[in-house]
């Protein structure tokens, strides 16, 4: 038997409580993972606390990424014994996830641990950090360069955020942090950092289709009004990578930055993100972000403090990282 976090809905009755479950118990698959950390990221949140429509069948174990060891398999690309990864793939939302001791998922959705590299040091990375990577990696191919001027990170003392900020500025980017923490004023600077903080009430707000220059890319991770203001501020011929919607999902633009500045709009997925891609933006973003960096944006909680741990991140009370340990 071992501990896993449990969403259930019960008619109209949300709960989300720890059950001891056994190995029978798992979902098909043809891996099973001892799991040794997970994390608690935006969508575990919702998911947990039931505040947006992430579950699609109960009952269902949270957590959408994972890392740990093989304990059997009958695919031919893992034993027992193996160290694997796994974020997205629908993992968390429409199969057992991280959340537990242990799970059961197919061998094609898990990703080898680079060599070097540890269970927690992947999982303070996480969907987030992943994600964090796809975005910088959209900016580099587009050809944004360091001497372009500033990158503007939005929700930046969250997971995505913060990550996506101590990548471009160990790139060598100026980054400009939108946050509504200025309390985390010194640890953007001094443990991510960004080189400007603004208020993101700067950007929350209906604005004009047009605006200044300012940014020379940005990444966005709240979307709606954020988003727009952002498009409408970036530099000619640049590009946004939109990865969140912390602040909506509705996006109410206008078409100006589009057209008349030839502007991309590049909506960024870790969930489905191809398979074969995959192994190499995670040597990209272990080479950004060593363990010893990362352990200063990262926060280890016990399994048991899950719960709590999704409260607190869904009313600003988390920076960083909140890595979970499972085992
Ligand atoms: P976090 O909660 O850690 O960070 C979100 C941040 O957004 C907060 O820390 C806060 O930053 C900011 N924020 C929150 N509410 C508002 C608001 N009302 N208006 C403006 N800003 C707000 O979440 P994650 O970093 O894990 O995820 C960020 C987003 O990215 C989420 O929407 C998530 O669903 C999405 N995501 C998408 C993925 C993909 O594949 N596309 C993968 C992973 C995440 P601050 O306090 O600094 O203002």
């Amino acid at each position: 038997m071992f501990k896993s976090l449990l969403i259930n809905k019960i008619e109209s009755r949300y709960t989300a409580q720890f059950s001891e479950i056994a190995e029978s118990d798992l979902p098909e698959g043809d891996v099973t993972v001892n799991i040794d950390f997970s994390s608690i990221n935006y969508k575990d949140a919702l998911a947990i606390t039931g505040r947006g429509p992430i579950v699609r069948h109960f009952p269902m174990v949270p957590g959408i990424d994972f890392a740990g060891t093989v304990s059997s398999s009958s695919h031919p690309d893992y034993q027992a014994g193996d160290k694997v990864l796994l974020t997205g793939w629908g993992v968390g939302e429409k199969h057992w996830g991280g959340l537990s001791g242990k799970a059961r998922v197919k061998g094609e959705w898990l990703t080898r641990l680079p060599a070097g590299a540890s269970s927690k040091h992947v999982m303070a990375i996480g969907t987030a950090g992943f994600t964090a990577m796809l975005c910088v990696d959209a900016l580099l191919n587009h050809g944004v360069k360091p001497e372009d001027g500033t990158v503007l990170v939005t929700g930046a003392s969250g997971g995505v955020g913060s990550i996506a900020a101590m990548i471009l500025s160990s790139i060598g980017y100026h980054v400009t942090a939108s946050t509504g923490r200025s309390e985390e004023a010194t640890w953007l600077y001094q443990t991510v950092g960004v080189n400007d903080i603004i208020n993101r009430a700067e950007l929350s707000s209906p604005g004009k289709p047009l605006q200044k220059e300012r940014w020379a890319a940005v990444i966005d991770t709240v979307g709606s009004h954020t988003l727009c203001n952002a498009c409408a501020g970036v530099r000619y011929g640049s590009i946004v990578a939109a990865c969140g919607m912390a602040q909506g999902m509705e996006l109410m633009g206008n078409v100006a930055p589009f057209i008349l500045r030839g502007i991309t709009l590049k909506g960024i997925d870790s969930v489905m993100f191809a398979k074969e891609k995959r192994a190499s933006i995670w040597q990209q973003a272990l080479q950004h972000l060593p363990e010893t960096r990362l352990e200063s944006l990262t926060t280890v909680y016990p399994l048991s403090e899950a719960i709590n741990v999704a409260e607190k991140l869904l009313s600003g009370g988390i920076r960083g990282r909140a890595v979970i340990q499972c085992s």
